[in-house]
């Protein structure tokens, strides 16, 4: 059971498509054949096309003439004048009459309608077979064929007698004697049927072999191409353009492909920028302490021997230990970020309030860096946002430590401090006049380990950690980061913050 269904399931398209078109085309027509009878009947009493047309024993025959007794008997008992009775059944007679039949009618004992005197009839009928006109006769045999049918009205009484010597009855065994069907098949309808059955059998071929071709050969590419991708190929593109079904899936393995390869390069970028990260960290890391360790020698072999030179050590190896604490600490918190192991601190703060507070710190931290400061706050005052303010300081920490790293050296810096609320959420931006960033990479500078500029001996500080910390702590929050700003004219980077649930409300 099991074989013969995996076996049909491995039947070939081409195969299965011309099986499917021979059944379509069979079945019909053998229901057609099975239930012709059916049919002709239906289309006899439908149609009233019962009218005697041979003289030949058939199915079709016998119905005709059933329905020929039926209508003339039908009119013999109705209530129509008796002009009108006889030239309905002159009309049923005629067609009787023409293909040799004899026709006798008695009304109540007398002749009511006739081709023929009583006698005659009755001794046509008897030399056909031995017939009692006082009972029904229903005789068709190969000598002739006799009916003999009563009808009676309320008021009288009718015999119909018919009688035709031509009546024949085929032999049903000699109709399907092998040398009537050879002569059937090279009759002219024999020839026919043949050549509409052959033309059947070569067309569904045809269109099989074609429908199959057309939906086997992008299958059979579809296979190809996901072996070249198995195999590493993404370049791999199939080349089949239709909008039926295979055509959209041929499309849709395009398409997966294509992202697959970007996901690829993707991968590739961020595993190369993991590396250049691991190589920088490194260097990072090694400078300060190859310092430290310098300068606690210098202390160790007396180098430093005043108190002023001393002083100036330590204070350079405390820079240097806080440089490392605060790398070290950056990894920490992106590793931290990405497991997903930070939970925020949250508290409805008013907007107003938080600005302020860092406006008043930047105020005071750019000055030290020689950097001009400006804000400006057209929040509402009752804008108030969940918050952790504390990590959301971070954020603000981040782009400002950029906005210094990455200034112009010859122009003074100068950074601007915005935001605006909206019904549903505040924007806060903080914008440079530094050095920017070029177009196409301003979506990258939030990805993890991303740097603009890979050499790193330029900005010894980078990691390409800090906006990708910004962004996650952002996301966390509900909110959304972005950054725009052209190469040479500096970089802005817009916060979008919800709104608390309640002031919503
Ligand atoms: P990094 O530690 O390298 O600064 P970030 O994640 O903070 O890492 O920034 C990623 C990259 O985005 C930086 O390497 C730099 O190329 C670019 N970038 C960030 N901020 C600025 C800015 N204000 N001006 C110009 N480029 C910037």
């Amino acid at each position: 059971m099991s074989s013969k269904k995996r076996s049909s399931k491995n039947l070939k398209i081409g195969t299965r498509i011309t099986i499917s078109a021979v059944v379509g085309i069979l079945v019909p027509v053998m229901i057609l054949i099975a239930f012709s009878s059916v049919f002709q009947n239906f289309m006899a009493s439908y149609f009233g096309f019962a009218t005697v047309t041979t003289n030949e024993y058939s199915a079709v025959n016998q119905l005709q003439w059933s329905q020929t007794i039926t209508s003339i008997s039908d009119e013999l008992v109705s209530d129509s004048k008796e002009e009108s009775k006889v030239k309905k059944i002159n009309e049923f007679v005629t067609p009787l009459e023409k293909l040799g039949s004899v026709i006798y009618i008695e009304k109540d004992g007398a002749e009511f309608y006739a081709t023929t005197s009583k006698k005659d009839i009755t001794d046509i009928a008897d030399s056909i077979v031995k017939t009692d006109t006082h009972t029904n006769v229903n005789y068709f045999g190969e000598n002739g064929m006799v009916i003999v049918n009563h009808a009676q009205s309320d008021t009288d009484k009718y015999t119909l007698i018919i009688a035709n010597k031509d009546y024949t009855v085929n032999d049903v065994s000699k109709r399907f004697a092998p040398q009537n069907i050879t002569h059937l098949l090279f009759s002219r309808t024999g020839i026919i049927i043949l050549l509409i059955a052959s033309v059947f059998i070569i067309a569904i071929i045809i269109i099989s072999f074609i429908t199959s071709k057309t939906i086997s050969k992008p299958l059979r590419e579809l296979s190809y191409g996901a072996n070249e991708i198995a195999n590493g190929n993404l370049d791999y593109v199939i080349d089949y353009d239709s909008t039926n079904e295979i055509g959209v899936t041929v499309k849709s393995f395009n398409h997966m492909t294509d992202q697959l390869k970007q996901l690829t390069e993707r991968q590739q970028t961020i595993e190369q920028s993991r590396k250049e990260m691991i190589a920088g960290v490194a260097h990072d890391l090694r400078t300060p302490l190859t310092s430290v360790k310098g300068y606690v020698e210098g202390l160790r072999d007396g180098i430093a021997n005043t108190p002023e030179k001393q002083e100036l050590y330590l204070k350079t190896i405390y820079t240097s230990t806080l440089n490392m604490e605060r790398l070290l600490d950056e990894l920490l918190t992106v590793s931290r970020l990405e497991l997903g192991n930070i939970e925020l601190d949250c508290k409805p703060i008013n907007i107003n309030d938080f600005l302020d507070d860092c406006a008043d710190e930047l105020l005071v931290e750019l000055s030290q860096h020689d950097f001009d400061f400006e804000y400006n706050n057209n929040c509402d005052s009752d804008f108030t946002l969940m918050l952790d303010t504390e990590r959301f300081q971070r954020v603000i920490h981040n782009i400002i430590s950029n906005s210094l790293k990455y200034a112009k050296k010859d122009v003074r810096g100068k950074i601007e401090l915005n935001a605006q609320t909206y019904q549903k959420s505040v924007i806060i931006s903080l914008a440079d006049n530094g050095i920017g960033i070029e177009g196409e990479n301003l979506t990258k500078i939030f990805e993890t380990f991303y740097r603009a500029d890979p050499a790193r001996t330029k900005t010894s500080e980078g990691s390409g950690i800090g906006l990708s910390v910004a962004r996650q702590i952002v996301e966390l929050h509900g909110g959304k980061i972005w950054a725009t700003g052209k190469e040479g004219k500096g970089l802005t980077v817009l916060i979008s913050m919800p709104r608390t649930e309640e002031n919503n409300d």
